[in-house]
């Protein structure tokens, strides 16, 4: 079995205070979990839906699940029950629904918007200026079981640091204004999740309060 107390012991003690860790444990077993929960983790992040809902029958209540995958609206309603954050919200429509089956729980959950700014048009998100039209067409009043609570993004797949790091630092830019123009007085709004196993150092350089990271803890994915 791959040393995972070992490893997550080990990233966590590269962490500063205020980096939360989301160990993301898509296509891991429910015993690698386990073996980063009993040393306290209790943040895990997952990516597909059958997976998720198969998993959080044989583990602890007390995981604090993240949805970080595409998340088809069709598929919001087996997660609302006990989904803690869904990191990966990219348009109006999937809060919408989000917010729907959040209602019908009598809960609320937590959303991050998807930040685009990778050069690759495989990755999902919307750019800052398409936030910002929805920020300011009402967004954040019209959704009451929807917390926005900060944004996510992921870097571009390249060995170019300076590539990476002004990503980076143009979310962290978005960050500011978002937050300064349509979140000043609300204290949800302060999550910024950036930073992977190959580029979290560089991510915390500017200022991520969330890295998720999967294989530096678990090893290469298996199945
Ligand atoms: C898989 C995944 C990660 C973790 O990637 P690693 O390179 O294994 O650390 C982080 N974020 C998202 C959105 C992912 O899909």
């Amino acid at each position: 079995m791959y040393p995972v107390k070992e490893k997550i012991i080990e990233v966590l003690s590269h962490l500063p205070d205020g980096v939360k860790l989301v160990a993301v444990s898509k296509y891991h077993p429910a015993e690698y979990i386990n073996e980063a929960y009993s040393v306290g983790q209790r943040i895990f992040g997952e990516s597909h839906v059958q997976e998720l809902r198969q998993k959080v029958e044989v583990l602890p209540q007390d995981i604090e699940w993240h949805f970080i995958g595409h998340l088809q609206t069709n598929k919001v309603k087996y997660i609302a029950p006990y989904i803690h954050t869904i990191e990966s919200v990219d348009s109006e429509k999937l809060i919408a629904e989000i917010n729907k089956h959040a209602f019908k729980c009598g809960r609320t959950i937590n959303v991050l918007l998807e930040l685009h700014l990778a050069k690759e048009e495989t990755k999902s998100g919307l750019t800052p200026g398409e936030w910002i039209a929805l920020l300011d067409g009402g967004l954040k009043e019209r959704y009451e079981n929807v917390h926005i609570c900060g944004l996510m993004m992921m870097a571009s797949n390249t060995d170019d640091e300076q590539q990476i790091e002004s990503e980076f630092e143009q979310a962290s830019d978005c960050f500011d204004t978002i937050k300064r123009r349509f979140f000043a007085d609300n204290d949800y709004f302060c999550e910024r999740s950036w930073g992977m196993s190959g580029d979290y150092p560089l991510a915390i350089k500017h200022r991520s309060t969330m890295v998720r990271i999967g294989t530096l803890i678990f090893g290469p994915r298996v199945y």
